[in-house]
């Protein structure tokens, strides 16, 4: 275990930002990391976990210490007619998980091919693409409170997922660390292509009968030419949340947007497209300095080269208070601001 002093941390953020921590070190079991907490040269600094660095945004340095999630491996523990039980380390990377299940022909996490990060973040916002949430195959975590060291369970109910968010995301952020994630995939898979997008690549693809390679290969392609490639140009995916809201409101927007696109949601709610509210606003594309606007995807912010985390926060807050004013609804960040 090696502590470096005033880090560097502008290569572990997808955003690109440059931010400094006081102090920086990787952990490869709960051993190393109860040593890193106990630490006399760490005592009083606060911690910030850090996975893959692809859903945060530094605006500005971190007065504290950054502790890098390296817990590896990916196995199977249990198994049923109909299931297998996989439990991943939290610091595998998200989509290797995605491609051993695929490989084995494992079906239920082929739809969120390549959403970048680690496994540790997945249940911290269930992450979701393509109709599929990470929350639909989950069988439990384990995961380390800081306060006193020791080992917790959560199953899916303890996580109290919702639409990118879960327990660790509100009540219990910065108390827990978690350390492996344990799913339950399906050995008879049964491709899910409800997703439009989904749908129609495979179908340019000539595939009626679809497998789970199939799917996960179409949604590689979809992904690949739509979102920006974050060591291309940084940016951490969808900026903001697609915010609910209760039907009459959506019908409200209808005489002045009448294509408003809107999703299934709870009784009573549709969920909009924040990205279609940021584009009707007429921030496509826009640049303040070099942070913008994505000129494809309203929901990305980028940073077009040498933007400061704060310049950026203050492009999503004018964005935040255009689409209140021209629509009156409140957007909501997806992005963790650290
Ligand atoms: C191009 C692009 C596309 C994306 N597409 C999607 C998408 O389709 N769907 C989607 O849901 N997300 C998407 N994202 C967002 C992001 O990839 C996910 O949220 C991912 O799970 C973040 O993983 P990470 O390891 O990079 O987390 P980080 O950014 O390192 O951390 C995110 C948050 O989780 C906390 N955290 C991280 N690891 C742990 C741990 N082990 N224990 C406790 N807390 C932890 C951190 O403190 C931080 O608050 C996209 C991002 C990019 C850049």
């Amino acid at each position: 275990m090696t502590i470096t002093r005033n880090a560097d941390l502008s290569t572990l953020n997808t955003f690109g930002v440059a931010a400094r921590a006081t102090a920086f070190a990787r952990f490869t079991s709960a051993d190393e990391l109860r040593a890193l907490i106990a630490h006399p040269d760490l005592q009083g600094l606060p911690r910030l976990i850090l996975g893959g660095g692809s859903n945060v945004l530094f605006t500005r340095d971190w007065p504290g210490v950054v502790l890098l999630n390296d817990m590896r491996g990916i196995e199977r523990i249990g198994e049923t007619e109909e299931h297998v039980i996989v439990r991943a380390g939290a610091g595998e990377r998200w989509h290797d998980l995605v491609l051993f299940a695929v490989e084995h022909g494992w079906g239920g996490i082929e739809n969120m091919s390549l959403i970048p990060g680690r496994v540790g973040a997945g249940p911290m916002q269930n992450i979701g693409a393509y109709g599929v949430e990470l929350k639909d195959t989950f069988d439990h975590l384990e995961a380390l409170r800081i306060a006193d060291g020791t080992l917790h369970r959560f199953d899916a109910t303890a996580c109290r997922f919702g639409y990118r968010e879960s327990f660790f995301k509100r009540e219990g952020r910065d108390q827990y660390v978690i350390l492996s994630v344990a799913l339950r995939l399906t050995k008879h898979p049964k491709a899910n292509v409800g997703y439009g997008s989904l749908k129609s690549e495979l179908d340019k693809r000539g595939i009626t009968i679809p497998t789970i390679k199939d799917v996960s290969d179409a949604v590689i392609a979809i992904r690949s030419s739509k979102l920006p490639d974050p060591k291309a140009l940084g940016n951490a995916g969808s900026f903001f949340k697609n915010p609910v809201v209760p039907t009459a409101v959506a019908e409200g927007l209808k005489p002045i947007l009448p294509d408003l696109v809107t999703f299934p949601s709870d009784a009573g709610h549709v969920k909009l497209a924040a990205g279609q509210l940021i584009e009707k606003a007429g921030w496509k594309g826009q640049r303040v300095g070099a942070a913008g606007v994505h000129k494809d995807q309203a929901l990305v912010l980028v940073n077009h080269g040498g933007a400061t985390g704060q310049e950026i926060f203050d492009l999503s807050t004018r964005i935040l208070e255009s689409v209140k004013e021209k629509f009156g609804v409140d957007l909501e960040r997806e992005v963790n601001i650290i």
